[in-house]
């Protein structure tokens, strides 16, 4: 597709694919898939689609009859859309949840690419899971899938901190009847004064807390807690800076947010609809694009 002073040529060829959720508004995908787009040459457009609730039926149903090539899936439907495919990928079913349909014939296949995208961040920022020992904060749905990753990539140790012990437990369980071993533990988050001193964490913050607008707000204040932290990932990207990840570094770890994990799960969903493999150097272009939609 060629590119006209910024405006492009739709024509009968064009690929739809597009997003939906409630609300959808402040989404950065558009930005994601829209660079993509323009640096491969592809003749697609990537569109929001607002759903109201109790309709997320007829948007799959309607989204494979008008033809979309592929749709990514956001909040409050990750869940919801699951009745609706025709088919899951493996991963998606164990996470519970789907962020990206794939037209096959007769439907929709879901994927969940929410953790190969953290997967994919955190490679490219260094970070090893791999026999690691690992902290997560929060035991909902983003704290899920990240227990199943770290499952799946071979941690050494997983421990869970939440405000509701019994779901931190629940989860902790989960994931060891999938691993057949004890690799996780749930706990409270003031009991993470259990945790050994002398040992060093890799800490995943999977929590709302610290999020646009209580930016002043860290699930955890306790210095001695950050001591134990060589990396903290915050899976918050809006601030760029959280309160956690101020604690981290003030403590002598390292810090990384959430806009990685935005930009490769986006990136990973292009590659499944159109087949591209999406390299470092656009992957860059693609990053630098979505911080300044994003206005940082
Ligand atoms: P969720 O299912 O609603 O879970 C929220 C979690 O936060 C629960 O563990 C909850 O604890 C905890 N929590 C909420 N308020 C709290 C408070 N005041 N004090 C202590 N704990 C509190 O949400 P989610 O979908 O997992 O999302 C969690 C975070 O991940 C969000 O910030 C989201 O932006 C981020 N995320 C980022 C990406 C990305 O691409 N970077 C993708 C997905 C999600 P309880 O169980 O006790 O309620």
């Amino acid at each position: 597709m060629k590119e006209t002073g910024g405006q492009r040529n739709i024509d009968g060829y064009t690929r739809v694919c597009g997003l939906i959720g409630n609300p959808v508004e402040h989404t950065m995908s558009p930005a994601i898939h829209n660079t993509l787009t323009a640096a491969l040459g592809e003749n697609l457009v990537y569109v929001p689609f607002r759903v109201p609730e109790g309709r997320v039926r007829e948007a799959v149903e309607g989204a494979y009859a008008l033809n979309l090539l592929g749709v990514n899936v956001t909040v409050p439907y990750k869940s919801q859309v699951i009745p609706f495919l025709k088919e899951i990928d493996p991963l998606a079913e164990r996470i519970g949840a789907v962020n990206t349909l794939v037209r096959t014939e007769g439907g929709f296949r879901g994927y969940n690419t929410d953790m190969p995208g953290l997967y994919r961040a955190m490679c490219r920022d260094g970070i090893r899971i791999e026999d690691g020992q690992v902290l997560i904060l929060g035991a909902g749905g983003a704290a899920r899938a990240v227990a199943m990753l770290l499952a799946e990539k071979g941690a050494r140790r997983v421990v869970i901190l939440n405000r509701t012990a019994d779901k931190a437990e629940g989860l902790a369980e989960e994931v060891n009847r999938g691993a057949g071993r004890e690799l996780a533990r749930g706990l409270a988050l003031e009991e993470h004064e259990k945790l050994p001193r002398g040992e060093a964490y890799l800490a995943i913050q999977a929590t709302n807390v610290g999020m646009f607008p209580g930016v002043q707000d860290a699930v955890i204040e306790d210095a001695e807690f950050y001591r134990k932290i060589h990396t903290g990932y915050d899976l918050i990207f809006n601030p760029a800076r959280t309160r956690f990840m101020s604690l981290v570094e003030e403590n002598g770890g390292r810090a990384f947010n959430g806009l990685k994990m935005l930009l490769y799960q986006g990136i990973i969903a292009y590659e499944l609809w159109t087949g591209a493999r999406v390299g470092p150097e656009l992957s860059e272009v693609a990053y630098v694009r979505m911080k300044r939609a994003m206005g940082i």
